[in-house]
């Protein structure tokens, strides 16, 4: 008994020991990932329901390491906002985003930014800062935020939002309806659209309950005044769903998947999708 407990034990040390030691090893690469130039960003089209007309793109992080190939953001975004590393990353994004919006004709680019950054202090400034020595108008980036980043403490949330709004930049609160937000308090915060999860894009033609679920967010967008922005879209039928339930925007592979810089700058030159 005493040596089948010590095994269970040494087993249990071992697999600990192998996830910190992955961590690490991501950890350790991602620091280095910028100056060793593994980093780079793919823009997805964002259009609008009538026409295909493209309207913005969301920019998404890829990591391509010499060691492992690539690494999902999935994977090292978490990591990294465990500690500074995330702000250096954003700070990277941001910086290669504004330097491609200026290559496009009028589109936006919605720039997804982690709990951390968005709570780190003065934010507002920061990004203002950077987005004036970019010479961009506020106008054309989107903020992509989670709820998680702005229910936490949502007086502060709401005052910062409040203020990015003011300055021109656009925000879309993004996963809707994974979180634990209150329909009745996303009246307080100053918000352009809301992003519906693709899980619930994935389940429309399946479940009743996702058709609902889709349905009421966009008429709660509407209610509210604000743009609603399907993610995820894949199938015909789910742009035809989506097009009934009166959804303004949508993204997914079935219209385009996140594409390289120069590829997105022929995209953003023709205006609409073919
Ligand atoms: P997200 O913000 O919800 O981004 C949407 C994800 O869905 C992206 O995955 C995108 O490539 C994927 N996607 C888009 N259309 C479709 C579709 O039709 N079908 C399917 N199956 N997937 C689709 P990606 O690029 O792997 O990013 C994963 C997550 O990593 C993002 O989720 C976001 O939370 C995070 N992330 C990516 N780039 C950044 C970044 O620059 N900063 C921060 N803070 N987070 C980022
Ligand atoms: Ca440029
Ligand atoms: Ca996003
Ligand atoms: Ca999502």
């Amino acid at each position: 008994a005493k040596r089948e407990g010590r095994g269970i034990v040494r087993v249990f040390d071992e697999s600990m020991d192998e996830n910190v030691k992955l961590r690490r090893s991501i950890e350790g690469g991602l620091s280095k990932a910028i100056e060793k130039g593994e980093l780079h960003l793919v823009y997805q089209p964002i259009v609008a329901r009538e026409g295909l007309e493209i309207v913005g793109f969301e920019a998404l992080l890829r990591w391509n390491t010499d060691a492992h190939g690539p690494i999902s953001p999935a994977v090292f975004i978490p990591i990294a906002e465990e500690s500074n590393l995330i702000h250096e990353l954003g700070d990277w994004v941001l910086e290669q985003s504004l330097d491609m919006v200026k290559d496009w004709p009028g589109q936006y680019v919605s720039v997804n930014f982690s709990p951390r950054q968005f709570r780190r202090h003065n934010f507002v400034g920061r990004i203002l800062d950077r987005v004036q020595r970019a010479g961009v108008d506020p106008q054309r980036v989107q903020i992509e935020i989670t709820e998680t980043a702005i229910f936490d403490d949502a007086d502060r949330a709401a005052e910062t939002l409040y203020k990015l709004r003011q300055m021109g930049f656009r925000i879309a609160l993004d996963d809707f309806g994974t979180g634990y937000s209150s329909l009745y308090n996303i009246r307080k915060f100053a918000l352009d659209c809301l992003k519906i999860d693709r899980s619930f894009i994935d389940g429309m033609g399946r479940e009743r309950e996702s058709a609902a679920i889709v349905q009421s967010i966009v008429h709660l967008g509407r209610s509210l005044g604000l743009g609603v922005i399907a993610e995820g879209v894949e199938t015909e039928a789910q742009v035809q769903a989506l097009r009934v339930a009166g959804c303004s925007h949508l993204q997914g592979y079935f219209f385009s998947r996140p594409v390289e810089a120069a590829v997105a700058r022929t995209m953003a030159a023709s205006l609409y999708l073919t």
